[in-house]
């Protein structure tokens, strides 16, 4: 990939405000406002938010979402490599996170041109700071799938996940996930709702999975944050013996090494492998 030439021209993402304004930042607002070009989510709310921040762009705003991304993103990155100074704003929060960014981002990157980020709110980090779980490593998995069999799938995988992980929900459709859960996960594991954080109705509620199922009424924007499962105990090797002795006692290989898998967390396949090793005196 070319090192970023100096053409002056510049792509800055911004982060804009999740629910209050006064999280636009200084540097933001000044970029904003001289910039050449600003690609933004929504032409509209853009302008809303200039309206109420009494900002006034001097550049050529463009709509830049989704479904225009791959038509736009090149001509964006041109502009820029020409010396254009670009901004790339999401309707709320920081672009790229569940929101249009990262083929322009690409695109700019790859033919030499300079991109940098204004920071500022994004509902993820925030749920997961506000979250109280463990943050040293941790994953953002955006929307929970819609699909009953695809989010069932997801909160499987969750069972042996040592990480925190954070999702974006639509509170119409949280009782429904928060019960498929449950069930994958058990009454016990903790997660955290944040809703309508940096809003004056912001909550955090930190409970487990049992509690969550008797909520009723949640609404607003939701950040969900589930707490990763306890370190594992060992690795797939420390389990040999058990499986061994299941199987003595006639449970099939097959079925004991999955169990002691899903509950410990640890690939099946290896387990499996791990016992034929120890059969073959390795
Ligand atoms: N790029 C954004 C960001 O940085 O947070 C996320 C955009 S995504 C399309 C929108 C989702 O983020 C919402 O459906 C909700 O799950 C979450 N979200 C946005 N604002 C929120 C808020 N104030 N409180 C909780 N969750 C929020």
């Amino acid at each position: 990939m070319p090192r970023a030439q100096e053409s002056g021209g510049v792509l800055t993402l911004v982060a804009s405000p999740i629910g209050n304004d006064l999280d636009l930042s200084p540097r933001a607002r000044r970029e904003i406002e001289e910039a050449d070009l600003i690609a933004a989510e929504d032409t509209r709310r853009f302008w809303d938010l200039c309206r109420r921040e009494g900002l006034s762009p001097r550049g050529r705003v463009i709509s830049y979402y989704d479904q225009v991304e791959k038509d736009k993103a090149g001509k964006i990155a041109e502009e820029v490599l020409a010396g254009a100074r670009a901004v790339l704003i999401s309707d709320a929060g920081t672009p790229v996170i569940n929101d249009p960014g990262y083929v322009v981002v690409n695109e700019a990157a790859k033919r030499g041109a300079r991109v940098t980020a204004c920071p500022g709110p994004c509902a993820a980090l925030l749920a997961l700071i506000l979250s109280g779980f463990r943050a040293d490593r941790f994953c953002y998995e955006g929307f929970i799938p819609r699909k009953e069999g695809e989010r069932k799938r997801e909160f499987e995988r969750l069972r042996g996940e040592e990480r925190t992980s954070i999702y974006y929900e639509s509170a119409r459709r949280l009782e429904e996930s928060l019960k498929d859960m449950r069930e994958a996960l058990g009454p016990g594991r903790r997660i955290c709702i944040a809703r309508e954080l940096t809003k004056e109705h912001e909550e955090v509620l930190r409970l487990s999975l049992g509690e969550a199922c008797g909520l009723k009424g949640i609404m607003g924007e939701v950040a969900l944050v589930v707490e990763g499962r306890p370190p594992r105990k060992g690795r797939a090797a420390d389990f040999v013996q058990e499986a061994e002795k299941a199987a003595c006692g006639g449970e099939r290989l097959k079925d004991a090494v999955k169990e002691i898998a899903r509950r410990e967390g640890i690939p099946s396949r290896e387990l499996y492998e791990k016992v034929q090793e120890s059969r073959r005196g390795k």
